[in-house]
């Protein structure tokens, strides 16, 4: 813990964590060193850990990266967190990220952009670590923490974990519970582990997970021990190939790594199969109508008067207006104007319908292709991590979320492990989506590609 906590003073020019809590760490470090000198040491026991600042910490500041919620210390702690704590994990400090997980580049935090540690080949120029688990990313993969805690609502763990040569797995919706995690679109997201490895995705993964009577979405199932599933052994398994993930214009070295990726998978046993999903090119239009519409809702109570920020005005409308006008970033009010209009009489079922009917079919599809295969293999995100502001038009940021928004739409498990580097040097992630629940099958294909 206290090199670690070293480390993200010596770093803090990445900018990855937004609070960091060096005394309570080592209060809890410990606390921890009591535990295994009595032989009750937990799972975790010991292990310094990042938790994104999206998660509710009792007695911690919690930002979701807006100036909204300044001053926002919760009275209570996120059920994924307490998980966390009662296996042993010590809290180094609280991870950046877009704000309200509303980015794929963490370019939108209220706190400033975080770096990623990683550079092109003879080239210094900063770049971004994807988002919007963008801190989360960055801290694992310049070793600010040994692991950490990301969401994602339509690739925000999968494609930083990709920009920064770390694992990263959303579990089935349902898997993790929700309580205490600021929500964003309540119907699409799950909190998982960012890793170096595929093991320590899965050991954090059982610690994370589990039902959770504070949530109704949270599912009765018993947790897995996902790191025996770690074979690396897929013989007697199919690995689907999805035809319609080869988009015009996909860069010859992402697709180079894909078909490197599936003879890896044959390599471990797999059979290879080519699969269709008709409507997965549904999926980014139907996904930016559904997370604006459940964002502008979530977002309706950020009033001024419950949490954090407060821009007096003349009358309680003026100051509502005031508040919101100057709490929200600019991304935040886009989708917080796009969803009240996908939502608004005479355009609702324009639009908020048929984008459920999409993603009803967008389902259809995988339950289909999980009738032949046990798990699908694709690339997690159409390019490596890029400079900041090149993508500063937000539909060419939003077409990077083409390969990853498909399983929150389907609330399928999905995850990214590193496949190898680009020609400039980069770290590119290969995803792997499975059936519902099977996050031990998941784990156990990346594992066999890790
Ligand atoms: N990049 C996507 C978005 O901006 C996904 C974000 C996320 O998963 N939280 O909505």
């Amino acid at each position: 813990t206290t090199a670690f906590i070293g480390a993200i003073e010596a770093a803090r020019g990445l900018n990855a964590y937004i609070t960091e809590t060096p005394d309570l760490a080592l209060e809890q470090a410990a606390r921890s060193d009591a535990r295994i000198a009595a032989g009750t040491a937990g799972p975790l026991e010991g292990l310094p850990i990042g938790v994104k600042d999206l998660f509710c910490t009792k007695g911690v500041l919690t930002t979701a990266a807006s100036h909204i919620l300044d001053g926002f210390t919760p009275t209570y702690e996120s059920t994924v967190t307490a998980n966390l704590w009662r296996d042993g994990a010590v809290l180094l400090g609280k991870l950046n990220m877009d704000e309200f997980a509303m980015g794929g580049s963490n370019e939108n935090s209220y706190y400033g952009p975080v770096v990623n540690p990683w550079r092109r080949d003879g080239d210094s120029a900063a770049l971004v670590p994807g988002g919007s688990s963008g801190g989360s990313a960055a801290a694992v993969a310049a070793d600010l923490c040994v692991a950490a805690t990301g969401t994602d609502t339509g690739g925000s763990i999968r494609q930083p974990a990709s920009f920064t040569g770390t694992v990263g797995i959303k579990p089935t919706y349902g898997r993790c519970s929700r309580f205490g995690i600021v929500a964003f679109a309540s119907s699409l997201e799950q909190a998982g582990p960012m890793t170096k490895s595929v093991r320590d995705a899965a050991i954090l993964l059982g610690s994370m997970a589990g039902h959770d009577p504070h949530d109704s979405t949270s599912v009765p199932l018993p947790v897995p021990d996902y790191a025996a599933a770690l074979t690396g052994d897929l013989r007697g398994r199919k690995i689907g190939i999805p035809k319609e993930y080869r988009i015009d214009g996909l860069s010859p070295e992402i697709a180079a790594w894909w078909e490197r990726g599936t003879a890896w998978a044959r390599d471990a046993g797999a059979e290879i199969v080519e699969i269709s999903l008709p409507h997965a090119q549904y999926a980014l239009p139907a996904y930016y109508i559904v997370a604006p519409a459940e964002a502008s809702s979530n977002l309706a109570r950020y009033d001024g008067v419950r949490f954090g920020l407060r821009v007096p005005g003349k009358d309680l409308t003026e100051m509502y207006e005031n508040t919101r006008g100057e709490g929200f970033g600019k991304e935040v009010r886009r989708r917080i104007l796009i969803g009240t209009y996908v939502l608004s009489a005479g355009y609702y079922d324009a639009y908020y319908t048929r984008a459920q009917k999409l993603r009803r079919l967008i389902a259809g599809d995988f339950e289909r292709a999980f009738e032949t295969v046990d798990a699908v293999l694709a690339p997690t995100a159409p390019s490596a991590a890029y400079a900041g502001g090149e993508k500063a038009d937000p539909i060419a940021m939003y077409l990077g979320d083409v390969f990853t928004v498909t399983a929150n739409l389907a609330g399928l498990p999905a995850m990214s492990v590193p496949a190898g580097l680009s020609s400039e040097g980069l770290p590119l992630g290969l995803q792997v989506i499975g059936r519902p629940f099977d996050e031990a099958g998941v784990l156990n294909v990346g594992y066999a590609l890790e």
